[in-house]
């Protein structure tokens, strides 16, 4: 595997393939897990010259202590995606990637998307989300974008760049199933900062999600919701953010449930300070 530091190795190493290759790219922050592993098996089952990257972007965190406390291990990080085959890394600083400080120079008119569910709960981070990954992308100018469905509204977020951005058009975007632990919760870089009993308490929040799943014609959707909610109480979680039953392609909330219209539920709820978000579709 490639390991490029620099905007200038990557290109240079992109530029010295000598046939028209088709690349699949991985954006990740790294503290890698077999969620993002499956972002690179499926690039390399496909066929695809793949480049991942592991940035840590400043300007998505809307928390600072989020951003501090934010997991690193570069080195097995790197042992990890040399045993996936990874074909390059891109591991940039913040310097390379925001010469003049990490700022976004414009504001993606995403409207609705962020001001819902994680838009709302985390202000200015999808305007950070879209600068990072639009960088990214016209760096690596890849054929195939890969990415997880646990971060669900972000896959919209980054379908909405697609579209307007022209220049990034004709990357196709692929949207991994939620890869997760034996107890059901969703693999997440940040579950490394919760202790084993917290850990396993953590599931509740899938199990939160499956119980609506199979209640959801029994009770009127928000009875379900607040049961939802007081179920992550109970289960030891000290905060919920939001539980939203939303139409899967507007993510706006749905007044009742038809079996015929896509629906998704989505959670965001703390644990041990650690914010941890999930989804499951529920047709
Ligand atoms: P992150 O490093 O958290 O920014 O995630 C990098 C990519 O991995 C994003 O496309 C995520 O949606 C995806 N990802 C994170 N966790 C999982 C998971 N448990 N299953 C599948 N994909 C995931």
């Amino acid at each position: 595997m490639i390991i490029c530091k620099t905007k200038q190795a990557l290109q240079k190493v992109l530029q010295s393939q000598n046939n028209p290759i088709s690349i699949g790219f991985v954006p990740t922050m790294g503290a890698l897990h077999n969620g993002h592993l499956a972002l690179i098996d499926a690039s390399k089952k496909a066929g695809n010259y793949t480049v991942s990257s592991i940035f840590v972007n400043p300007t998505q965190f809307n928390n600072k202590e989020d951003f501090e406390k934010y997991p690193i291990s570069i080195e097995a990080d790197i042992n990890l995606l040399i045993q996936h085959q990874c074909d390059v890394l891109f591991l940039p600083t913040v310097a390379e990637m925001y010469p003049d400080g990490p700022q976004i120079p414009h504001h993606y008119p995403l409207d609705y998307l962020e001001q819902i569910l994680e838009g709302e709960y985390r202000p200015g981070h999808f305007q950070g989300v879209c600068y990072i990954v639009e960088q990214l992308l016209k760096l690596v100018n890849p054929t195939h974008l890969y990415m997880g469905s646990k971060d669900y509204q972000q896959c919209m977020v980054i379908q909405f760049l697609l579209q307007y951005n022209q220049q990034l058009s004709n990357i196709q975007l692929h949207i991994e199933p939620t890869v997760r632990e034996a107890n059901g919760l969703a693999m997440s870089s940040r579950n490394r900062r919760l202790s084993i009993e917290n850990f396993n308490k953590a599931a509740t929040l899938f199990q939160t999600l499956v119980f609506i799943k199979q209640n959801i014609g029994q009770y009127s959707l928000d009875a379900l919701i607040n049961m939802a909610k007081t179920k992550l109480i109970e289960g030891g979680f000290e905060k919920v953010d939001y539980i939203s039953i939303a139409d899967a392609h507007t993510l706006k909330p749905i007044e009742q449930f038809n079996p015929q219209q896509p629906a998704i539920v989505l959670a965001a709820a703390f644990l041990q300070n650690v914010r941890l978000i999930d989804n499951l579709p529920l047709n």
